[in-house]
């Protein structure tokens, strides 16, 4: 049986151990929510300032060109896309992950209905995560109600869901709230066989294990900067698009920042070189540094064998989570809903509590911040770039002690904020 001295040693003897010191973390706590928001990078709060100060302040508009504003979208498009097996010049940083998805399931279906535009089905999952869903619902309707949602109830319905009728399989690889990670290779494989083509939301994945869109034969991507990339609340998000449909895709957010010649300020649209034309308008520059700031914690793991090794480990802390709490919590309720095959699963554990709220409520007052997900799963996310094998023993510890003393059941923890 293994013992919190065991993980102590584990953590003197890790090899990714110094990469924590990247980031500002509160004394006292321990913080399994950086699948939600990642936490500050010391480095974020002095970039932002040389960038407000120096670039803002005292270069004002000249900043554009001089300090290379104009070219930070493809800069950190540049820098994501090692992390999710792009390649350089093929992934944008741009707008929220909604706003993109918009922008790439409009492409993508233009792309399908130009080959045959019999095609009107979307097939995704019932628990994607819900502005996924509703994005297709708003696209749809601007379309005349052209294309249906064909949802399903688990991953093994995928392949029968897709036929003659499918334009589109989108996915999001890791489920937000489960942890279930979803074979690419296999689905995108199944949908091309079907002639049907791929979005994949990457917003559980990047930054989290390694992605391989090329490889895998993905055929549109966007994910999220403000959960395993570090990027700072409400961070840029990104777009990638598969060489293979670089030249032949319009998007509809045809703003001039996706001009070919933005500065040219002539009437007529003319979509830009590949990639850039996903840009819409003006990038906030400011998020955009805080962005970089954030992947470059990711990036700093490459001496150390980068998102392989930081799987690795993001495995190793899952597993010990798992065993730790079905050791100290037996009995108490607690079920499962993480797949238990590491091969399967993202960098998060959940568990279904009827009560799931409070539970919650009263670890954060111990200092563990794990987040709810209606209506009753209780979920812990587990970033190998910071998190420890200590901090998974002790917030094991603080979940059997919540359990144990029905802490949770006190008033104070039964009250439901805006935001879970
Ligand atoms: C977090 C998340 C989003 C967030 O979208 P925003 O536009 O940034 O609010 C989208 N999709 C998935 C699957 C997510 O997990």
């Amino acid at each position: 049986m293994i013992s919190r001295d065991d993980c102590l040693k584990r953590d003197a003897a890790d090899p990714l151990a110094p990469l924590r010191e990247q980031f500002s973390l509160p004394a006292g706590v321990i913080y399994l929510d950086g699948n939600s928001l990642g936490p500050l990078p010391r480095a974020t709060p002095e970039r932002l300032a040389a960038v407000i100060r120096g670039e803002w302040g005292a270069d004002l508009i000249k900043s554009w060109n001089s300090a290379g504003w104009i070219d930070l979208p493809a800069d950190v498009g540049d820098q994501i896309a090692p992390l999710v097996g792009a390649g350089a010049g093929e992934l944008i940083a741009a707008d929220s992950t909604s706003v993109n998805l918009f922008k790439v399931l409009a492409a993508a279906l233009r792309i399908v209905g130009e080959a045959d535009p019999a095609r009107c089905e979307i097939v995704s999952e019932r628990d994607n995560f819900p502005t996924d869903l509703y994005i297709v619902q708003g696209l749809s309707e601007l379309v005349g109600g052209r294309y249906t949602l064909r949802l399903v109830d688990s991953a093994d319905e995928i392949p029968a869901a897709l036929g003659p009728k499918t334009a589109l399989l989108m996915l999001t690889q890791v489920n937000y709230r489960t942890g279930a990670l979803h074979d690419m290779a296999a689905l995108s494989a199944a949908a091309h066989t079907a002639g049907a083509l791929t979005v994949w939301d990457l917003a559980h994945s990047a930054g989290a294990l390694p992605v391989a869109l090329n490889e895998d034969g993905a055929d549109f991507a966007i994910g999220c900067g403000y959960k395993y990339l570090n990027g700072g609340p409400g961070a840029p998000a990104f777009v990638w698009v598969a060489p293979r449909h670089v030249d032949r895709f319009r998007q509809p957010l045809s703003g001039w920042m996706g001009h070919a010649r933005p500065f040219d300020f002539v009437p007529g649209y003319e979509a830009g070189e590949g990639v850039a034309r996903y840009l819409c308008g003006t990038p906030s520059i400011l998020a955009m540094s805080a962005l970089e700031c954030g992947v470059e914690t990711l990036l700093a793991a490459e001496p150390y064998g980068g998102m392989v090794a930081l799987r690795a480990k993001s495995l190793a802390l899952t597993e010990l989570f798992i065993e730790r709490v079905e050791a100290r919590c037996a009995g108490k309720g607690l079920t499962l809903v993480t797949p238990r095959e590491a091969a399967r699963r993202g960098s998060q554990v959940s568990f279904a509590f009827d009560s799931a709220w409070p539970v919650c409520q009263a670890l954060i007052a111990r200092g563990v911040i794990g987040d709810f997900r209606a209506p009753d799963i209780l979920r812990f996310g587990f970033a190998p770039l910071y998190i420890r094998f200590t901090d998974v023993w002790d917030a094991a510890e603080a979940l059997a002690a919540v359990l144990e003393t029905g802490e949770w059941l006190e008033a104070r923890f039964a009250e439901r904020s805006a935001v879970t």
